[in-house]
Parts: C-alpha cells; structure tokens; sequence
C-alpha cells in the first residue's frame, strides 16, 4: 500500500494474519504500529505510553516501530480533514494499533470520529478489563474484588447513527410512518420530536457473544454474564439475550453451559473449567457489580449498556485515569483508553497516562507478548504502590508526591528495568 499522508518507517516489518476469525497473527520481532496521539490530552498521554511501551518491548528483546497516524484536531491542521482514508488504511494494513481520545462536539457539527472508526474497520468488540492496581485509591472499601472485563458491542444499538433531528421534513416522515402504518398512535407527544432506531442484529451480538466465550475459555474465566433490559425492549435487548444464550447452547460444547442447564442439569455444579453463561437485566447489574463484585467475571451487552457500565466498573478501580480499553475485528485490534480528550487539562503535561499505558497491555497480550505486558502492569502497579502518581490520584493519597505526566512515564520506565 502507497501512503501519501502518512510515513511508513523504514524499520520493521508488518503483523500478518494467518486467520482472522480465529486472531492468529505471525507477529515479526519488531511490528510497525501505528499510533495516534488524538485530542486533548492526547498528546499528554500518547508520548507517555509510548515510551512505556517501547521500554517494555525492549527489556523483552524486542521492540516497536512505530507509525505517526493523524484524526481530529491534528488531521484538520494537516490535511484539512477529520479522518483520512491513509489513517484508516494503515491500521487495516497493520492489524495492530493504539489511539488516544478525539473530540466529539456535543449537539451540532461533526458526528463521533471514534464511532466512524470502529464502524469503518468492524472492530466489532469493546473490550475494556477492570482490575485493580494496589495502592490505587477507590471509593469502595474492597476493590481488588473487581476483576472484570467487559465487551460491548461496537457498531450498532442507538449508536448506529440513525436519527432524525426535530423539526425535519425526514422526521415528520418518520412520525406518520410509526403512527399511521405501524399502528403506535397516540405514543409519540405532539409538538417538536427527535427520533432515533435501535437495531440490534443476530449477526452483530452472535459475534459479539461468540468472542466473549472464546475470551472466557482462553483465560480461565469462570462465568460469561449477557446484560440487557429485554423486560422492556423486548425484540431489540431481548433479542440480544436470546441469540446469545443460542450461540452458548449452539456452538460449543461441554465446555460452556448455561444458568438454567446448570440447575436443571447438574444442581448448580458446573463442569471442571466450563464457562457459564447467564443474564442479568442491565440496571440491576449497575447495583451487582457494587454489591456482589467478586460473583461476575466476563460481561457481554450491547453498545449502550456497555458505555455506562464499563465507566461505573472503571469507578471503583481508580477512575478514567485508570481505565483501558481496546477495540477487536477478526484479525485486528485497536486499543485505546476509556477516557476521552479532557481539553481543560490539554497540553499541560499534568493528566494521568496509566489508562493509555495499560490499553498497551491490552494490544501486547493481543500480539502474544504477555511478558511484555506483565511487565507494564507490574510496573505502573510498583510506581502507584510508591505513591509516585498524577493529579487525580495525588488528591485522594496522603503523602504522595504529584508528578506531572512524562515523569510518572519515566518512573514507570525504570520500574520496569528494575522489574526486567
Ligand atoms: P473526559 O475527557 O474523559 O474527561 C472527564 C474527566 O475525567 C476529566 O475532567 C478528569 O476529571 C477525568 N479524566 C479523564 N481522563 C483523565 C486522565 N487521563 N487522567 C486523569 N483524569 C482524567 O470526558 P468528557 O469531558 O466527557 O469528554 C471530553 C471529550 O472527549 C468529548 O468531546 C467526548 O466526546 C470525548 N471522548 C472521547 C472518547 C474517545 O476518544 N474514545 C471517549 C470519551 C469521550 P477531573 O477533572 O475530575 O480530574
């Protein structure tokens, strides 16, 4: 592939996939990866994960090459665009990649530049682990009870962009169809209204499910939990929990069994190293994962509930600062953290880059470098357990020393060649 708006380096050599449905990779000692800073606090954290990630590959005998990719603020002084064809087909051609945040406006103007790149490259599955760090301060008493990971779906629910703002010809049109030919008169208020669909496809939660399975078994998780609100939107959330719960009955074997089988079947004994898979409707899962933290493991929900959820869990581990995430396709993988641009903190090399860092973690386990990626864990987990930490947990830790965020990034650096 020619690129005309970015640069391939001259060093390294590209992850191939061998088979994408399954994620096999033939992953060279040193990848090209392309990395994007993003908005905001984007080129605070992104320099800093960098350097962490790169100390970790080489203290593991290998290292990166990486590929500057531009969207948003950086994309329009360059180019004039939000989100150029070259970044995207540079990820789609190096498989393997990391993100900082890019701005959304709020109401009018462009839509989400993240949603466009997740629906352009399919990377159907967010995937966003929640563990705790010792020394990281929460606001519940026991956090190293929550250890879970999360994978909502990515390309559709409401967020697949189809609405009508109020006012519109196209939004009257859709009003008069839902009342006149469907029959739902007398449910939509008189006066100005804004409408929006919620699809939610077999396909899209058949995979989505799928790879949350798969993770399960290849990581020894115990449960898979299908969250959704079906007792209300019955053909769109219930649909979610059904085709879910057929692909647990359907495409595996022994090794993944379901609630209802398990008591019906095995009084509640599960097989050695099954995975079990139940539901639970989404807003009595916001007060589960407070009161029975230690019970759930691996959640799978549609893209909405995943949005709130995945925040709330973030919460009682240390916050946005903490957070990470990465977003999977067959065969691709781009990790990136939960928080977004925070554009009052930008520039100010101030903010906390750990969630950055460890969406890094997320991206080398990926590639297969778990000692790479144990090490970054370790690490940050050393230098928080030090009180060596930004802002955000400098305020809620007695004696800690605040370091601004290139510094936590160098005392994370010579933690891991300490650690190595
Ligand atoms: P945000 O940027 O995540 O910031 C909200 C607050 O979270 C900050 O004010 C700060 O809290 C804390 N925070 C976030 N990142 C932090 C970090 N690295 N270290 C320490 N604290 C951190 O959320 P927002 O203000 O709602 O969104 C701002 C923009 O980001 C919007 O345009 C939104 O659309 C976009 N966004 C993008 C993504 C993405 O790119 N994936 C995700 C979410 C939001 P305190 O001020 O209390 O310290």
């Amino acid at each position: 592939m020619t690129y005309e708006q970015v640069e391939v380096p001259d060093e390294g050599e590209a992850i191939e996939v061998v088979d994408a449905k399954n994620d096999e990779l033939d992953v060279p000692d040193t990848p090209v990866i392309p990395i994007l800073y993003g908005d905001g606090i984007g080129t605070d954290v992104g320099p800093a994960a960098q350097k962490v990630l790169e100390a970790a590959a080489n203290a593991t005998g290998r290292d990166v090459s990486w590929m500057q990719v531009y969207a948003g603020e950086s994309a329009r002084e360059r180019y004039d665009e939000n989100l150029p064809e070259d970044t995207v087909e540079a990820i789609k051609e190096f498989r393997v990649a990391i993100k900082g945040p890019l701005t959304t406006p709020v109401g009018a103007g462009f839509r989400s530049l993240n949603v466009a790149l997740r629906k352009t490259l399919d990377t159907y599955a967010n995937v966003r682990p929640t563990y705790h760090l010792e020394g990281v301060p929460s606001p519940v008493s026991e956090p190293q009870q929550m250890d879970m990971v999360t994978f909502r779906e990515n390309t559709e629910d409401v967020y697949a962009g189809i609405e009508w703002e109020a006012g519109t010809d196209e939004v009257q049109q859709v009003k008069e169809f839902v009342e006149e030919e469907m029959g739902f008169d007398d449910t939509i208020h008189d006066g100005p209204v804004g409408i929006g669909v919620k699809p939610i496809t077999e396909f899209g939660t058949k995979r989505l499910v799928r790879k949350a399975i798969d993770y399960a078994l290849e990581r020894g998780r115990d449960t898979v939990t299908l969250v959704h609100k079906g007792n209300i939107m019955k053909f769109t959330e219930g649909a979610f929990r059904d085709w879910g719960y057929e692909v647990a009955e359907e495409e595996y074997g022994e090794e993944v069994i379901t609630e209802d089988t398990l008591w019906e079947e095995r009084d509640g004994q599960p097989p050695e190293d099954a995975v079990v898979v139940n539901d639970r409707i989404a807003d009595n899962m916001l007060q589960q994962i407070l009161t029975r933290t230690e019970q759930y493991d691996v959640l799978a929900m549609p893209n909405l509930n995943g949005d709130y959820l995945s925040d709330a869990c973030g919460a009682q581990i240390g916050g946005l600062g903490i957070a990470p995430g990465a977003n999977f396709g067959d065969g691709l993988c781009l990790a990136e953290p939960v928080h977004g641009s925070a554009p009052k903190y930008a520039g100010q090399d101030k903010v906390n880059p750990t969630a950055m860092i460890l969406s890094g973690v997320l991206m080398f386990e990926y590639i297969g470098w778990d000692d790479a990626a144990q090490l970054v864990r370790d690490a940050c987990e050393a230098t928080i357990s030090s009180k060596q930490v930004t802002y955000d947990l400098h305020r809620q830790i007695e004696g800690g020393e605040k370091l601004a965020t290139s510094e936590y990034a160098d005392a994370v650096v010579e933690n891991i060649e300490q650690l190595a």
